[in-house]
Order: C-alpha cells, then structure tokens, then sequence
C-alpha cells in the first residue's frame, strides 16, 4: 500500500536516517513537504480506483529518493518488497520481467474470468508464484472491469502528477493472459 510507505518515509525522517536513505533526512522541510503532500495526491487518487495491486511510487518520488540508483536493498524494504525478491532483483538473477515469467504463468491458478495479472511497475517479483509478494499484494489479477479502471487511474496519475521521467510511464506492470 502506498499509505505503508508513506508512513515508512515519515519514520525513516523522525528517527534520525539508516545506513542508505540519509537523502529522506537531508532533505530541507519545503522539499520534503512538498514532495509528502505529491505522495498524499497519489494515495487520495488511487483510493478511489481501489486497484487490486498498488500503482509504482510517483517517478518524481522515487528519484527523489534515489530509487534509480541503485542500494536496492534498502529502497526495497521502504517499497514493501519481500526479502526474497530483494535478493533475486540485487543478485541480477530477476531484474526485469522476463520469459520465465511469462512461463510460470502457465503454472498459476487463474480464476474464472482474470484477463492479466498486475504487479506495479518495478517491481520484480522473485518468481510469479511468490507466495509473499500475492499476499503483499504485489502481485494480483485484474477482470475486464479492473483492467479498464488501471487505465483510467493511470490517465489519472499521469495527468495530475506530471513528471519528465519519460522511462516510467506507466504505473503498472500488464501480463495480459490469452
Ligand atoms: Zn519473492
């Protein structure tokens, strides 16, 4: 849920900064409310779509707090990422979607009526039947219906949250099943 992370980024600043994310505790107070209050526009959005997996972190976001370079642990554990998929992202075994993916489709039950499956974007789960990263819900299935509303609140976030991060354009990862 975005809202854990939220709540995650808060802590990290109260407490005083861990090892990696000191950029969270450097940050001057205009800067950090500014981007707080970006993160508090992205959750009152998603809300009212209520997807069945979260969207990706707002771009602007995530490269304010240094999501793109690198130090994947502990950016990981800020995003809700299970250890395992950590270590398979970190150990460069699984660092994109990838056609092993795509064949362990074939190994999931696939509900009545479930025309992809929806991880958000970045996210790259340690296998597609992660036990951890379904009950996270990192990883879920879409019908018709949830599928269109994921456009739409991608339209949403695009328009009302711009950014000029033009490599993350979409907020969900699509496996779209035949
Ligand atoms: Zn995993």
């Amino acid at each position: 849920m975005l809202e854990d992370i939220y709540e995650r980024i808060v802590r990290i600043r109260e407490e005083g900064c861990r090892e990696c994310l000191k950029v969270v505790c450097r940050m001057d107070d205009f800067q950090f409310n500014q981007l707080m209050s970006r993160l508090e526009l992205q959750i009152e959005i998603t809300s009212r779509y209520s997807p069945p997996v979260r969207p990706a972190l707002d771009p602007m976001i995530s490269t304010e707090l240094g999501v793109y370079r690198g130090d994947d642990e502990n950016i990981g554990r800020l995003l809700g990422y299970p250890e395992c998929c950590i270590r398979s992202f970190s150990e460069n075994t699984r660092y994109a979607i990838d056609g092993e993916h795509l064949a362990e489709v074939s190994e999931l039950d696939i509900p009545e009526g479930k025309c992809a499956i929806i991880m958000p974007s970045g996210f790259i789960p340690c296998s597609l039947r992660c036990q951890e990263a379904w009950e996270r819900k990192l990883i879920g299935f879409a019908d018709r219906d949830e599928f269109r509303r994921i456009l739409e609140l991608e339209d949403e976030l695009r328009m009302r949250l711009p950014h000029f991060h033009l490599a993350y354009d979409e907020y969900f990862e699509k496996i779209v099943l035949e």
